[in-house]
């Protein structure tokens, strides 16, 4: 690429495009960092500068850039059709994903509804407990419970039951209510406790809620083991579980939502896993494809699908559906992607790369501004503050992490923070080497910003 066509795309991004979750003022005044090409953890700008993807490019890959295993399956999918509805007609790769997806997820998720993120997983996952329960008798279950600090996705009915203020206040007259547990955050925790003297004292918030709402809620949506974007918050062992069994208690559905932690992320297959959870819905996207193309799954039982067939005239059907609902192309990616999990035993050396990452993190732990690193497997939160002793925080308007995240371009680094919290979320194919890059540079970022 030439210097003209390089400086050219820099101020044409600048002109035509609204990036997400971007105050384009001051976007607007920098100059973009404009990625071109990728290679196994590593990406490069049109500059040919080299960064490590130290985020999976917003959470999704997961076994490199350009592996040519999913290269070639979509060059293979690409010579057949790129696309044909699921509208009326049948596809090959969705059907083959969709049984493959049946098999390595609980035995009692048996049915499998294609979108394209995942945002739509949840949405489909909400209507789908709604109805369920509407055509069940169960008319007065319309309510949903989520937590605190959660995020779901960004259109209007994942708003609904997210919690983080920042992003989802403005939209309140818009959203349907949900009721509101509190999710476990050990460094802040709302009632001054700590794990494990606690004893999961907090669980009285989910306890109550649905002790008293029992009857008109129709399902609890949660992100299991780690809040992601409310800041790597992860919970304690045996909460998720805790949810469950309220939830079968009370006859409610429960919605897993596993966009962020879902395939090998949290050092198992699904988060689910670390606590032998199942539940009535299971929401799947980001590395579902290896991050490679838009795709999304929203998975559920039997007993859920049944309450959906009947006569045409029933009007029982689940009107819900997207133009790209199972594209090939993308079935075909997330295909290749579990084919890769099981030829290379990703999950298998990922333990070891897990406990590798572990040591590394105990050096960041002793910072002067690092009041709290949560970690759960590859998923990594690194809350800066700006006082230790008394946890105070930086204010959010000094953007500390962003500032950490900018300095560690200097040295080949992308990061993407969450308000205070440096997040790390490395491809499960790094090496060693570049888990030791990436945790070196990060330690030496927030020295500079935070002394
Ligand atoms: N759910 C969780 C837990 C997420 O972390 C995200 C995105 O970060 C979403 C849903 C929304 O996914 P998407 O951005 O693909 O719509």
């Amino acid at each position: 690429m030439s210097k003209m066509s390089e400086h050219l795309l820099e101020i044409d991004d600048r002109r035509f495009l609204w990036h997400p979750f971007t105050q384009m003022a001051e976007w607007e005044e920098e100059t973009p960092l404009v990625i071109e090409h990728g290679e196994g953890a590593v990406v490069y700008d049109i500059h040919g500068r080299e960064y490590l993807d130290g985020v999976s490019s917003l959470w999704v890959n997961a076994h490199g850039h350009r592996h040519p295993t999913i290269d070639e399956a979509i060059r293979r999918q690409l010579d057949a059709i790129a696309h044909s509805t699921l509208l009326g007609l049948a596809n090959v790769p969705s059907v083959q994903l969709a049984r493959k997806l049946v098999e390595i997820t609980p035995h009692h998720l048996t049915r499998v509804f294609f979108s394209d993120n995942g945002s739509t997983a949840v949405e489909i996952a909400l209507k789908m407990a709604f109805q369920f329960q509407q055509q069940t008798g169960e008319t007065q279950r319309t309510q949903f419970v989520s937590f605190h600090n959660a995020y779901h996705g960004d259109t209007i009915g994942s708003v609904s039951v997210g919690g983080i203020d920042l992003f989802h206040a403005t939209y309140k007259p818009m959203l349907f209510k949900s009721l509101k547990a509190q999710y476990p955050y050990c460094y802040r925790c709302y009632l001054g406790k700590s794990y494990p003297e606690c004893e999961l004292a907090c669980r009285e918030s989910i306890e109550e809620i649905l002790a008293k709402n029992h009857e008109n809620v129709a399902a609890v949506i949660i992100e299991p083991l780690v809040q992601g974007a409310g800041g790597m918050v992860t919970s304690p062992p045996g909460f998720l579980s805790l949810v469950r069994d309220l939830c079968n208690r009370y006859g409610i559905l429960l919605i897993l939502d596993e966009v962020a932690t879902g395939f090998g992320r949290t050092g198992r297959m699904f988060a689910l896993e670390h606590e032998g959870v199942e539940p009535d819905f299971l929401c799947l996207a980001k590395a579902i494809t290896g991050g490679y193309l838009p795709l999304a799954a929203t998975l559920t039982t039997d007993q859920v699908y049944q309450a959906f067939c009947g006569e045409y005239s029933e009007f029982k059907t689940f009107f819900h559906g997207h133009s790209y609902t199972g594209n090939p192309l993308a079935c075909a990616a997330a295909l290749a992607n579990l084919e890769i999990f099981e030829k290379e035993k990703t999950l298998d050396h990922l333990k070891e790369k897990i406990d590798f990452l572990g040591k590394l993190l105990e050096s960041v732990k002793d910072l002067p501004h690092v009041g709290d690193i949560r970690r759960s497997g590859f998923m990594v939160g690194i809350e800066l503050v700006k006082d230790r002793a008394t946890r105070e925080p930086y204010p959010y308007a000094e953007k500390i992490g962003a500032g950490v995240c900018l300095k560690c371009r200097e040295k080949g680094v992308i990061l993407r923070p969450l308000g205070n919290v440096v997040v790390l979320m490395p491809p499960l194919c790094i090496t060693h080497e570049q888990l030791e890059k990436l945790v070196e540079v990060t330690t030496w970022a927030i020295g500079e910003i935070t002394s």
